[in-house]
Order: structure tokens, then sequence, then C-alpha cells
């Protein structure tokens, strides 16, 4: 790897707010999708030549479509609250990477031409025609924001900076200038299935490979099925958890539990992505059209539950809005919650006794557990308030002996993005995550230091990834970031469904 050009955050014995530092990241800017990415989702393949004209339309349309949005926009009372209350303002100390700030660049331009005062005395509101400079800084300040809701939190308002974060970027979209990483994303999805852009016969391949590995490591037969007619669940899962660690951990999990309990299960070729970057980008009918695979090869293979697996905005999208996207599931089982977390059937078959777990498999290990901020501030988990903190944690207790809390300023609903979510976790972006992750690793280097802990469990793809790659700037093995369901994989004990 090349050498990094940048500083990686000294980490602080405790919070203290930076001293701002204007303009330390507006070098920041991630790579601008390619016409082709673009026109493959229906955005123009470049900026067209009345941006503007057509930004303040989209504008507008949303403003109609989102009450949200203007609320959002019209509510703010410069309180300060949620000012030193996002990760990347604590990283970089650029004062635009405030969440009020980075409203602001939106909501200057929305005064400007949707109010009467900023038509007539923009002076005197602070309201700004949108020029290429604000243009430029949309892009830049709207990719430095993870959409991961902490500072809605803390406002008393409870303005969510995430959605004016993704209305911008759907304006983006909308005059030719989205984002590579994003865009590129979603056409796979559209053309294979997958994020990844991985086809039938590799995943076919790569599932029969694991059947192998998992019986040679057990002794036991443990199928990992693809495209099964009429099998009960249907696993909707990251794409990450068919290739990489520790991600494929996880799916060897759940499919141990799956086993164990004797349910019959399927992967799907053609719906073989839970992730959803329509979110990410704000277009609902991206969302919309992502989500509609798994609906239609759901009703084709006639199954009776849809699980979900380790993916925080996966589970974000099919918790809060697959019933709107694709919904009624009329077609489901309705003895089961649809759409299910497999933290939830796990859970469930531990606490019924259809599982049984040996603890000491995991003796090696502390773990402490990293709650990912799609799942901790945009759903829940069972049929219990909290049950999106409690399960999970719920889970690791039956699978180890040794399980430590960070410290409480970080985790539940106020836990910290791992730096790398809402579409940002790309190599054109590594200074923003590496900075990004700063009170993650904080909080974490804590109970290293204090507790012995050896591992941070999490439920979401993106959250493995940027931590495995961000953890060895701060001096901590990329390999301390592990499933939840791996945890349970070790742990389950093998051999009742064989009898
Ligand atoms: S949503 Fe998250 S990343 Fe975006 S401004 Fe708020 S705290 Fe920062
Ligand atoms: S906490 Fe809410 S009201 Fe206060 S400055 Fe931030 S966004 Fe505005």
């Amino acid at each position: 790897m090349a050498k990094p050009t940048f500083d990686t955050p000294k980490i602080r014995a405790y919070p203290i707010i930076p001293i701002i530092q204007e303009g330390s990241m507006e070098h920041s800017s991630p790579f601008v999708a390619k016409p082709d990415h673009q026109e493959a989702l229906g955005f123009p393949g470049e900026l067209v030549d009345n941006w503007q004209e057509k930004a303040i339309e989209k504008m507008g349309e949303l403003l109609t479509k989102y009450r949200s949005l203007k609320v959002f926009l019209d509510s703010c009372v410069k309180c300060g609250a949620c000012t030193d209350k996002c990760h990347y303002f604590q990283g970089t100390a650029d004062p635009k990477n405030m969440p009020v700030a980075r409203q602001d660049l939106l909501r200057n331009v929305y005064r400007r031409y949707f109010t009467v005062a900023g038509k007539y005395f923009p002076k005197l509101v602070g309201a700004q025609d949108l020029t290429e400079d604000v243009l430029d800084d949309w892009y830049k300040y709207f990719h430095q924001c993870s959409q991961c809701r902490r500072c809605s939190v803390f406002c008393p308002y409870g303005i969510d900076t995430a959605e004016i974060s993704m209305a911008a970027r759907e304006i983006l979209d909308h005059v030719g200038k989205g984002q590579k990483y994003c865009n590129e994303i979603i056409g796979k999805v559209h053309k294979i299935g997958n994020n990844l852009g991985l086809p039938e016969p590799a995943l076919v391949d790569t599932l029969e490979g694991l059947e192998e590995d998992v019986e040679e490591e057990t002794g036991h037969t443990v199928r990992f099925p693809v495209d099964v007619q009429g099998a009960d669940v249907l696993l909707i899962t990251p794409s990450a958890d068919f290739f990489a660690e520790p991600h494929i951990d996880g799916l060897i999990g759940y499919a141990k539990v799956f086993h164990e309990a004797g349910i019959s299960w399927t992967l799907s070729s053609y719906a073989s992505e839970a992730g959803n970057f329509g979110m990410f980008i704000g277009s609902y009918e991206q969302m919309q059209k992502i989500s509609w695979r798994v609906r239609k090869i759901a009703m084709e293979l006639g199954v009776k539950r849809i699980v979900v697996g380790e993916c925080g905005h996966a589970w974000r999208v099919a918790y809060s809005f697959w019933n709107t996207l694709i919904g009624p599931f009329d077609f489901l089982d309705q003895n089961y919650p649809v759409p299910q977390h497999i933290c939830e059937v796990t859970n469930d078959l531990i606490e019924r006794g259809a599982i049984k777990l040996d603890k000491e498999a995991n003796d090696d290990k502390v773990i402490t557990y990293h709650d990912s901020c799609n799942v901790a501030r945009g759903t829940r988990m069972g049929n219990i308030e909290g049950g999106q903190f409690i399960i999970p944690r719920a889970v690791i207790k039956s699978s180890v002996n040794h399980f430590v809390e960070m410290n409480p300023d970080t985790t539940y609903d106020q836990t910290y993005c791992c730096g790398g979510g809402g579409g940002l976790l790309t190599d054109d972006l590594l200074e923003l995550r590496v900075k990004g992750a700063l009170p993650r690793m904080e909080a974490l280097k804590g109970v290293i230091d204090d507790q012995k802990v050896t591992h941070m469990a999490a439920i979401c793809a993106i959250c493995k990834s940027q931590f495995s790659k961000v953890m060895p700037f701060y001096d901590i093995p990329m390999d301390s970031i592990i499933s939840v369901h791996q945890l349970v994989g070790d742990a389950l004990i093998m051999g009742n469904s064989d009898k």
C-alpha cells in the first residue's frame, strides 16, 4: 500500500472538541461518476448546461415530495447542540463538517429560491445563490456525511442531516454530478444482482468451496444452497459475505445455524445482495428497483420467510422501507416477522433450546460490540423496544464468556459511525474514512487497554470492511473486527440435526 499523505489523528484520553481548522477537508472529493455509470441509472452523463435551473427545479420537487425536508430546512434555531457530535468533525476539525454547517450548505440555497425573505433580503437571512462554488461544496461535503443520524439524536428539533444529505446527492445526480462509487455499484446490482458484480457461476463455485471447507473443519455436511425452489427461508445477505474476511465467517455461522435448526433455506443468485445503495444517493426509484429483485425472487421460489443477513443499511431499507417499496408481503408466512433479521432467528432458536452453544469455544477472545448506526438509529428488531440493541447482544452473550461494553457515550443510540457508511467506503475517501473513525477507535482502544478486549463484533458489512481497513492506522490489528455469527458458528454444538 502506498504511504498515506495524511496524518492519522491522535487517540485522545478523553473526548475534546477540536480546534477549528478552516478548509482542512476542502481537498476531499470522491471520484465523479463517468457518463456510463450515470446513464445506466437514467441520470445525465455529465454536468448539464442548465444545471442551476435543473438543480433548483429538483429541489422544489423534493421539498414538495418530502415534507420533512422542508421542516428540517426551516426549523434550525442554530442552538449549536449538534456541532461537535459528528465523527467527521471530530476527526477533521473542518467546520463544514459540523452538522449544522453541512445543512446550511443546502439551507442557504433553499432560502434564496424558496423563501420570501431570501428572495428579497438574501443577506439578512444568509441566503445564497447557487453558484459553481456552492455546487462544488455540496459535492465535497455531502460526501463527507455518512448519513449516520448521530447528530439528530442531540438536536432538540430532531433535524436529520442524513435526509438533507440524501436530498443534496439526489439533486447532484439529476444535474449530472453523481458519485462514481455508489452509481457504479448500483449499476452492477441491476445488471448482475450484487454490488461486487459476482456472476452466478462464481457465486455457486464459492459456495461449493465453502461447503467443502466446513465439512473438512467440522465433519458435518453443511449446505450453502442457491435457488432452491420451495425452501422455507430466503436469505438476503450482503455480497461481501460471499468472499471476504471477516464477513464470510458470518455466512458460515448463518449456514451452521440453519443446518442445526433443520431450517430449509436458500440464497438467490438473482437477488444476491442485501445492500441497497439507492438509499445513499437518496433515490426512491433506485431503492425500489433494487428491492424489487427480492420480492420477485421470493415469489418465484415460493419461500415462506425472508431473513436478512448482517448488513446495517440493508436492514434499515428492509425494516423501514420494504413494505412501502415492495409490499405487501401477504404471500409469506404471517407467523414470522416480515422481514426478519438473522439475529432474531438465531436468538429465538437459542431461547427455545433448538440450538446449543458452547461458550468456551470462544474463550480465547474478549468481545465488545459496535452498534452499527443504521441498525441503532434507523430500525428495531424483534417485538421488544430496543430490540436492535438487546438481540445482537443476547446472541453474543450466548456465544462467549467474556463480553464488555465500550464507553456508553459511544454505544446504543449514541453509537458512532465506523467512518465508511453512507456510500463513503471507497479508497478515494480514505483520509476521510481514517479520520472519521477516530471516536470509535478511541472507545475501542479504551476497552483494549483497560479490559483486554481482543475483538469487536458487528452486524454490518460496511462496518466490517471499514474497520479492517482503518484499524491498522490506529495500531489495532485488522482482524480485530469479527462477525457476530462467526462467534455463533464457532460456539455452535454441531451434530444434533444429524441424528
Ligand atoms: S448524519 Fe452523521 S455523518 Fe452526517 S452530519 Fe450527522 S453525525 Fe455527521
Ligand atoms: S442541534 Fe438542531 S437546531 Fe441546533 S444547530 Fe444543530 S440542527 Fe440546528
